[in-house]
């Protein structure tokens, strides 16, 4: 496996990822612009793959949780890599499907499905329905019945796990809008339900603890109370499950204080998880189920880093001062969603010692628009490139068109060179849906 450091600082001190010099990147292709090291994406994706191979017989499958960035190409490497995605609404699946992705390796979440997502995830024969409600479960029969198919589906259970992290990625509490508690019979009661229906061929259950979670316990008590569920199900309705999909949601480094884990260093949390799910099958007497994880963040996030120019910089004596880019939370809401943490450098001398802590600032009209408060850095001068660390995930899958800022464009780097994944937007886009006024008339 290629071990290459994704982000190194190159002999005239500025900041490389993937072997590209983030100055000449700037140059070419502009700021604000997403920059995607491509070696480190496939490392994640062969890392997770390569576990699930030697130590659990290939019994399994590698769902890239495309929520995390989703873009045509993000897709063909994710075929090539020979791995499934997990999809959570239609427009996902219909960009996997632009990119030719396999339907058979297509898991479709949500937990609340429009009829016409699932009518489309049936037509394109996507391998798995994991579904989130009753009625869900009803109208998918239904369908299934007229389109003469019988529709492979996981119910969504909620083991009751506190993981540690932000409370607004927690999902899998016992208050959560996602999936069946067990604890309070309702996951058992919708295993009952869904073994009724004739369309729906019922292979086993999915869970997902919540995002950025270092602790490996949450994981191995979330699949230690998975397999509970499991043997509890068979002996109570005589059903074994096949499959257990243990979700997503392994921690990345953002800022000093998390912990930096190699691509390689991801095989632990599977191997940890692997090691009880075998545990628990002798145990418990059930067999050992076909296993599936979607990993997001943790594929793509420390692949990815944005680069911005300086503009107006703003000192507020007393108080703190203010460097604005050319970015914000049109293109990175984290600060403003969770006030997310992150590492600023400046792309010219990236092993410069911070003098200062300072906040970035977006260009939106809002004042909570920033990318962080007391960010550490050397002192900013108008027209520097800085480059924000860790911006792979979340970023541009939850960039937006607020104040009319075009959403920047993100390039993929291979050996040094850099090419588009996702070309920029123009002005002409943001109209290109307006109805003039003047037809209204
Ligand atoms: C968000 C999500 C994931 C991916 O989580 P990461 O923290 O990005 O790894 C996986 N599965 C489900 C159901 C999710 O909602």
């Amino acid at each position: 496996m290629n071990t290459r450091e994704t982000l190194k600082v190159n002999s005239e001190g500025h900041l490389e990822i993937g072997g590209a010099d983030c100055m000449q990147l700037a140059k070419e292709f502009g700021t604000p612009l997403y920059v995607f090291d491509e070696q480190h994406i496939r490392d994640m994706m062969r890392t997770y793959r390569n576990t699930i191979e030697e130590r659990y017989d290939g019994n399994g499958l590698v769902l890239y949780a495309s929520k995390a960035f989703s873009c045509m190409a993000i897709y063909g490497i994710a075929k090539e890599e020979g791995l499934g995605i997990d999809v959570v609404s239609g427009g996902e699946l219909y960009t996997a499907r632009k990119a030719g992705f396999p339907a058979d390796k297509i898991y479709m979440h949500g937990n609340n499905k429009l009829p016409r997502e699932l009518r489309d995830a049936l037509d394109y024969g996507v391998g798995c329905i994991v579904l989130d409600a009753a009625s869900e479960a009803k109208i998918l029969d239904g369908m299934a019945e007229e389109s003469g198919k019988v529709q492979d589906v996981l119910i969504r259970i909620n083991p009751g796990i506190e993981a540690h992290t932000h409370a607004y990625v927690q999902t899998a509490t016992p208050d959560s809008k996602f999936g069946f508690s067990v604890a309070n019979g309702s996951a058992l009661a919708m295993t009952e339900q869904v073994l009724a229906y004739k369309h729906l061929r019922l292979r086993g259950f999915h869970c997902h603890i919540g995002s950025q979670i270092f602790e490996k316990q949450s994981f191995v008590l979330a699949a230690a109370r998975c397999m509970q569920f499991i043997a509890d199900v068979k002996a109570q309705l005589g059903f074994e499950a096949d499959t257990l999909d243990l979700g997503g949601g392994f921690g990345i480094w953002y800022a000093e204080g998390d912990r930096k884990i190699a691509p390689s260093g991801y095989r632990e949390y599977l191997v940890a998880l692997i090691d009880e799910i075998k545990r628990c099958s002798e145990a418990l007497g059930v067999r050992r189920p076909y296993l599936l994880i979607e990993p997001g963040r943790s594929i793509v996030g420390e692949a990815g880093i944005t680069l911005y120019t300086v503009g107006a910089i703003k000192e507020i004596p007393g108080i703190r001062k203010y460097v604005a880019i050319d970015g914000g939370m049109f293109d990175n809401p984290r600060y403003c969603l969770y006030q997310s943490r992150y590492t600023a450098l400046i792309a010219d001398r990236a092993d410069a010692q911070p003098t200062e802590k300072v906040a970035i600032a977006g260009k939106c009209c809002e004042s909570g628009d920033l990318i962080g408060v007391d960010m550490p850095l050397p002192e900013a001068k108008i027209d520097d490139v800085i480059a924000i660390l860790s911006t792979g995930a979340y970023n541009y899958s939850m960039a937006s068109n607020y104040n009319h800022n075009l959403i920047p464009p993100a390039v993929l780097v291979k050996d040094g060179k850099a090419k588009y994944i996702v070309k920029p937007q123009t002005y002409e886009d943001l109209t290109r849906r307006d109805v003039p006024w003047e037809e209204l008339k």
